[in-house]
């Protein structure tokens, strides 16, 4: 037997809008049971790439593997294989989370059970209410919930926590943790950074249509190598600031002179520090985005 093909597979992506690329030229690898976090400003082309790996839209130029196959030509059978959550919420007001579903769950071969995935997006207790008159997050997570449903291979999330509160977000994580554990292969955009270094096992930042960089949230950038920022204060309370490659040699050098050494931070650069700085030339060059809606 050949060894299994990554689940994902692209090479030079390219979509255009008119004389607008909002895609140019994009490669890619996600392999099985990886979770890969797409990050980007505003309009950078994540939903454009996404929606391509979907099906939902056409490209105009380069290769694209999605479990095997072209998604433009692929049929029912590999969209079973695959569970979608996109930016809009669902819209079936009038009927309940349980029902939603359940009806979702006729369409697959292999659904999970429905009051476990209730449980697992914490919607036991909404299971019986109207979809109308859940509260934003609560619709969000039907939303995952629906894209769960079918035991997906792969599960893409567009934005999948907005609206969620802080307890919601971690439980989403851990259950993101547990599907990946137990080999779905996960792609998710956000713009929570906190959220990609949580979930992600590799980031890839885009930006104007081309990937920038792609690489663990620790290492993104060359972040594990950059150097350390020592803040302190010393015995008549004036505050100084060292960058160095060797932050536990100032400690200790400083802890001998001053003994316990008031106000001490040791930090690197945040990923949000990274993003920010990896993106600034593009927003420069782009101007400010409009907020946008997807296209479903
Ligand atoms: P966001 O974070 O705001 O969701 P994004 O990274 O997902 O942004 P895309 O939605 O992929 O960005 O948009 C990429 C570019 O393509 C943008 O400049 C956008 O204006 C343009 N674009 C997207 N969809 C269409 C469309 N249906 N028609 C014309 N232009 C589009």
């Amino acid at each position: 037997m050949s060894a299994p093909q990554a689940p994902i597979r692209v090479t030079d992506l390219r979509k255009t809008y008119g004389d607008r690329a909002a895609v140019d030229g994009i490669d890619l690898q996600i392999e099985r049971g990886e979770v890969f976090a797409l990050l980007g400003p505003n309009g950078a082309g994540k939903t454009t790439t996404v929606e391509i790996l979907e099906g939902f839209r056409k490209r105009d130029g380069g290769t694209v593997s999605v479990l095997g196959e072209d998604p433009q030509t692929a049929g029912l059978a590999w969209r079973n294989r695959l569970g979608i959550v996109l930016q809009s919420t669902t819209g079936l007001d009038l009927i309940t989370p349980r029902e939603a579903l359940a009806s979702t769950a006729k369409v697959y071969r292999t659904p999970r059970d429905v009051d476990e995935v209730l449980a697992a997006v914490g919607l036991t207790d909404k299971a019986g209410d109207r979809i109308g008159k859940l509260s934003g997050g609560q619709r969000r997570r039907l939303d995952v919930g629906l894209g769960i449903i079918g035991t997906p291979e792969l599960l893409f999330l567009d934005e999948p926590t907005t609206g969620f509160d802080p307890q919601a977000r971690r439980d989403f994580w851990e259950l993101i943790g547990s599907l990946a554990d137990g080999g779905t292969t996960i792609l998710l955009t956000t713009h929570y950074l906190d959220e990609a270094e949580q979930l992600a096992d590799r980031v890839g930042v885009i930006a104007a249509g081309r990937m920038l960089a792609v690489d663990t949230p620790a290492n993104l950038g060359g972040r594990s190598s950059s150097l350390a920022t020592v803040t302190w204060e010393d015995a008549v309370g004036t505050r100084h600031t060292e960058q160095t490659s060797t932050p536990t040699q100032l400690v200790s050098r400083l802890g001998a002179e001053l003994g316990e050494v008031p106000k001490l931070t040791v930090t690197r650069p945040s990923l949000e520090d990274t993003y920010l700085s990896l993106i600034a030339p593009h927003l420069a060059a782009a101007g400010s985005e409009p907020e946008l809606e997807v296209v479903a």
